[in-house]
């Protein structure tokens, strides 16, 4: 197709760049290029059906067809299409959904700030807790500590929090006062023999270190995702999370849990902090707050963060921050009608059902040569994929054999994403039983052509 001149493809090649991707893979391979959605499906614009198993990017949960979000958006275009929250507006979804927010709340939260990214979130938790900094008369107190393989977007300051590769190479990242500590990565990262409880307990003594090495009183904040998606959906081992709460808590460091994959119903509660016990001082939303229907992001902070943040705003005459698009009233709107449908459809149980039986049918495939270990919780999970069981090790390149397993779900009719070697599933959380049926079949017959 790409090579037919003005097909969508030969059009996008001439004049799109894309993120993600190799420029000039594209120019020689040409795009898959999505037209239509329904259900858990999407299809091409050849016709091909793929059941979309990543549910886009983590992040339509209600699937690529959902009509009453449709209506939602459409209801508030007609009604007020765009105002802004800024220097005393408001309108009436910004405070139907703020006030939602902060009621569903697992932890007790003060006030919601709207964003337009997970990435806008997470830049907009770090300026604040300079702000309150400086507010706090601690203008020293502004690292913050992520872990290696943490996920937490692309903007310089998320980016820098992220603690993956592609993130800082040839960007001259992380900036300095971003810090990495170890990646709740047991299946790969324990040393031989050493147990869950060790290993947690080796994590948590190294985030000590790292901070007295540092200096507590020049560390902000610890940020991380109940469980990380982009670094290969590692679920923390049991325990992990408190061990790690403890040492914050010793040294006066806030926590900032990065829901954007895990909020709204992925990991079976409608928050991650809730399936693994956090208790965050802040809380960055995205994706699934909108089903990604519209962009729209949200942060979640408590009284520690806002009052002095508050009296700061006094003193100085405002708080200089905020996005044109930030509260929109469409994707508030959005927003509060996929809260209502996870409520009222009762999504929840839904996940805890169908999840436990993706998560049974995935287990049962490490019987697999290739699989090494499945991992994960509600309705997120990944394969891990070796050629060597014993040494854990895959093809000569790091990623080739996720990739060519992922090339092979395509062809078979799935959309999956592999990050590394780690095939990943994530699929919309409306999937069915017979639907999860079928993405394993097919899985499994893509296994089989990998092997
Ligand atoms: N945080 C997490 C955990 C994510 O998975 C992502 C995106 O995948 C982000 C932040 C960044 O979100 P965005 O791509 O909307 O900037």
């Amino acid at each position: 197709m790409k090579d037919i001149p003005n097909s969508t493809e030969a059009r996008d090649i001439k004049n799109l760049m894309h993120p993600y991707t190799n420029a000039r893979k594209l120019e020689t391979e040409g795009p898959l290029v999505i037209e239509s959605g329904e259900g858990i499906y999407v299809t091409d614009n050849n016709g091909n059906r793929y059941l979309e198993a990543m549910s886009g990017l983590w992040s339509a949960g209600l699937g690529f067809s959902e009509k009453r979000l449709v209506a939602a958006a459409t209801r508030q275009m007609e009604k007020l299409p765009f105002y802004h929250i800024f220097s005393m507006r408001s309108h009436g979804p910004a405070v139907d959904l703020a006030e939602k927010l902060v009621n569903l709340a697992p932890v007790p939260m003060s006030k919601a700030f709207f964003t337009n990214s997970g990435s806008e979130a997470n830049d907009t938790a770090v300026k604040m807790l300079w702000y309150r900094a400086h507010a706090l008369g601690t203008p020293e107190k502004k690292k913050v500590i992520s872990r290696l393989r943490g996920y937490h977007g692309v903007t310089v300051v998320a980016a820098s929090m992220t603690g993956l590769p592609y993130n800082h190479t040839s960007f001259g990242l992380p900036l300095p006062g971003f810090l990495h500590t170890g990646s709740p990565h047991y299946w790969r990262d324990a040393e031989p023999g050493e147990s869950e409880a060790d290993f947690v307990a080796r994590r948590a003594r190294e985030l000590e270190e790292l901070i007295l090495a540092e200096g507590p009183e020049t560390i902000a904040a610890f940020i991380g995702e109940p469980v990380n998606g982009g670094g290969g959906v590692i679920v923390p081992p049991q325990g992990y999370w408190q061990a790690i709460q403890a040492v914050l808590d010793k040294y006066d460091i806030l926590l900032i849990a990065d829901e954007v994959i895990c909020g709204f119903g992925r990991t079976g509660n409608m928050f991650g902090t809730e399936t693994f016990g956090m208790k965050p001082d802040m809380m960055t939303l995205s994706k699934q707050i909108t089903s990604s229907y519209q962009p729209f992001s949200a942060l979640l902070v408590n009284e520690r963060v806002f009052a002095p943040i508050a009296d700061e705003s006094n003193r100085i005459g405002t708080f200089g921050h905020g996005y044109t698009g930030g509260g929109h009233p469409v994707g508030a709107a959005v927003a509060l009608e996929t809260l209502r449908i996870i409520e009222e459809d009762k999504l929840l149980d839904h996940v805890g059902d169908v999840g436990a039986h993706m998560q049974a049918g995935l287990a049962a495939l490490t019987g697999h040569p290739l699989v090494g270990e499945h991992r994960g919780v509600g309705l997120i999970a990944a394969l891990e994929l070796v050629t060597d069981k014993e040494t854990k090790a895959g093809l000569d390149k790091p990623g080739a054999l996720g990739g060519i397993a992922a090339a092979k779900m395509q062809a078979n009719g799935v959309i999956s994403r592999n990050m590394n070697d780690a095939l990943a599933f994530c699929p919309p959380m409306i999937i069915t039983h017979a639907e999860v049926d079928d993405m394993l079949a097919r899985t499994k017959r893509s296994l089989d052509e990998t092997a």
